[in-house]
């Protein structure tokens, strides 16, 4: 058997810091490699179609979704986003990370996909970022300018049910410092190499 990769699954809710903390395990980590997710959302400034996103039409994500090439999908204010299993599958069986920044209810449907399939589960993990305490994250949250009154309400509700299943997490990383954090998700993400699950099994024979 060869070595595998990990599929890393990451979620946090909004303004929790969780982009700034991928960056910077991103620069600690340029070996990892990121599924680059499908979405009906229109590109911000600074986004490059098939980098940041696969920016799909409405139709395209429905011909994915009949075609079963979505490993999860989920409906996210009023946009839809997914994972392609060609994004993820491929790499982990070359022995590569691959890092999947999505929400809690794609998590949670690749937990059903662990569980009907032993052979994923020993290949993924889960890791939940949090914020030091509700009203930090609150505050956070007003700090972004952007944002209309309404908008914070529903992100604030949004990011309260996200927060509820940390516990679905096998890791929860606490942003409350942001180097230390980093740091700490960097080491945990190496760690996952070391598993024996995913070392040569010809080793010592
Ligand atoms: P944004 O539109 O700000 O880039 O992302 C909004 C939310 O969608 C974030 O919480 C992000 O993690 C989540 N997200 C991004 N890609 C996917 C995906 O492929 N599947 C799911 N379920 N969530 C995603």
């Amino acid at each position: 058997m060869k070595k595998l990769g990990t599929a890393i699954v990451l979620s946090g809710p909004s303004g929790v810091g969780k982009s700034t903390l991928v960056g910077l395990v991103r620069r600690a980590m340029p070996e990892l490699e990121f599924s680059v997710s499908c979405t009906t959302r229109p590109p911000r400034t600074g986004e490059v179609d098939h980098v940041h996103y696969h920016f799909l039409s409405d139709e395209a994500f429905t011909r994915h979704l009949d075609a079963g090439d979505f490993l999860e999908h989920a409906g996210i204010f009023a946009r839809r986003y997914g994972t392609l299993k060609s994004e993820v599958l491929h790499r982990v069986s070359r022995g590569i990370d691959v890092l999947l920044d999505i929400d809690v209810q794609g998590a949670m449907q690749i937990k059903k996909v662990c569980e009907a399939d032993p052979a994923f589960r020993a290949i993924t993990e889960f890791v939940f970022i949090g914020p030091p305490s509700v009203d930090v994250l609150e505050k956070r949250l007003r700090g972004r300018a952007t944002d209309s009154e309404e908008q914070i309400r529903l992100r604030l509700a949004g990011a309260r049910r996200e927060l509820s299943f940390w516990k679905e997490y096998g890791y929860l990383v606490i942003n409350d410092d942001l180097d230390r954090a980093a740091g700490d998700l960097t080491a945990l993400f190496r760690s996952f190499k070391l598993k024996s699950s995913r070392q040569d099994q010809e080793l010592f024979s």
